[in-house]
């Protein structure tokens, strides 16, 4: 039986600004935060556009075809299934990536590493690059893409997350990245590198039951915790980067919330790391971990 109220089950077409009003309504009576965002996000897809044109498009009559996918959305929604893996995609660095439950939806804030990439890469002829826990590949992709120049390698211990990646790449024509099936935890990556960026998995496991539902519930596990403290993976960074980055490199790396960014910053100072750096999200958090290799 459908959840939904009868407003979208009726058999006769309806128009896009009837159906935002309705939606508005019956979301935030379901207690959604943001009932507006919930349908705006359905309709770009629905309507094929971005945000702006839904708002050029108010009178247009969705098909009943279209009210019945949007059904059947909407009903996913209620469980609390994220909108990205519900619609298929997501948005990130201003390109469209496929995204599914094999892999982490990217997260606005991992941007910011993007930018601080690029920063370093512009100083370096044909950078060669490590990202580690590729999941949608949406930071390797993403630097393939705005420096055609770099030589990059995306690995992941997921081989679901990996043809994810693949499939995304392949979509946006990108040649400049070899995906492999690596556990960094386990096995060892060979090839010098100038750059090694991550986004791991640094939710402690602890935490974990205070994420939200869609999260907790729908992303991968093991693409959010290590299963220990959150710090596992800067531990093997900070073991492998004198052996695989090239002095004069950089390690690029996402940091968590609270005492994470400063934790993981310890862990490179007691390998002997210098000179770390954290740096802010748009949000004013740290977010960002920067270790030179020199
Ligand atoms: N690199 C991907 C991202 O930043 C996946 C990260 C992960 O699975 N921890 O979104």
């Amino acid at each position: 039986m459908s959840l939904i109220s009868p407003i979208i089950n009726r058999e006769e077409p309806m128009r896009v600004i009837d159906l935002i009003k309705w939606a508005e309504t019956y979301f935030s009576g379901k207690g959604f935060d943001h009932p507006r965002a919930e349908i705006e996000w359905f309709l770009q897809e629905l309507l094929n556009c971005n945000r702006m044109d839904i708002y050029l498009r108010f009178e247009e009559i969705l098909s009943l075809s279209q009210l019945s996918t949007l059904r059947s959305w909407i009903n996913r929604r209620l469980e609390h299934e994220p909108l990205q893996y519900i619609t298929g995609f997501t948005e990130f660095y201003g390109r469209k990536f496929i995204v599914n439950e094999h892999v982490l939806i990217p997260r606005p804030e991992t941007e910011r590493l993007i930018d601080i990439a690029l920063e370093k890469i512009t100083q370096m002829d044909s950078p060669t690059i490590l990202d580690v826990g590729t999941g949608s590949g949406c930071i390797a992709i993403t630097l393939a893409k705005e420096s055609v120049n770099s030589d990059i390698s995306a690995i992941d211990i997921s081989k679901s997350a990996l043809k994810t990646a693949m499939d995304n790449a392949k979509q946006m024509d990108v040649k400049n990245i070899h995906f492999s099936h690596l556990d960094i935890l386990e096995e060892n990556f060979l090839h010098p590198i100038d750059i090694l960026i991550s986004n791991p998995p640094y939710i402690p496991k602890n935490n974990m039951n205070v994420l939200m539902r869609d999260v907790q519930e729908y992303e991968p596990l093991f693409a959010l915790t290590d299963g220990k403290d959150g710090l596992n993976f800067y531990r093997k960074f900070s073991q492998i980067a004198k052996s695989i980055v090239k002095s004069g490199g950089w390690l690029i790396l996402e940091v968590g919330s609270d005492e994470h960014p400063q934790m993981a910053k310890e862990v490179f100072s007691q390998s002997g790391f210098k000179n770390m750096r954290l740096i802010k999200d748009y949000n004013g958090d740290d977010r960002i971990l920067i270790v030179p290799t020199k």
